[in-house]
């Protein structure tokens, strides 16, 4: 029988999928925010695809805001960028 993946949803296209197909973002408690390609960083999470679409969703429609309940900087959102630019 195969083994049922956890799913989450992605912030920017809304889909549900399997956890390892997605790339985790963080909010320490210091409010910095990061992706996680670990899975191990600590703070409040949510998932976005790992897909540059997605990522490009996610900066133009300033989606952590929401995610997060709380206003994120541009700066953040450009480095969120290319932290996912410089992994691909
Ligand atoms: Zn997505």
């Amino acid at each position: 029988m195969e083994k049922k993946l956890p799913q989450r949803m992605c912030i920017a296209c809304r889909e549900r999928k399997d956890k390892k197909d997605l790339i985790r973002v963080v909010r320490s408690k210091e409010g910095a925010i990061s992706l996680d390609f670990t899975g191990k960083k600590v703070g409040r999470g949510a998932y976005i695809c790992n897909d540059i679409n997605c990522i490009n969703k996610l900066v133009a429609n300033k989606l952590l805001n929401k995610a997060f309940e709380t206003p994120v900087d541009e700066a953040t959102y450009e480095s969120i960028k290319n932290e996912f630019e410089s992994k691909v």
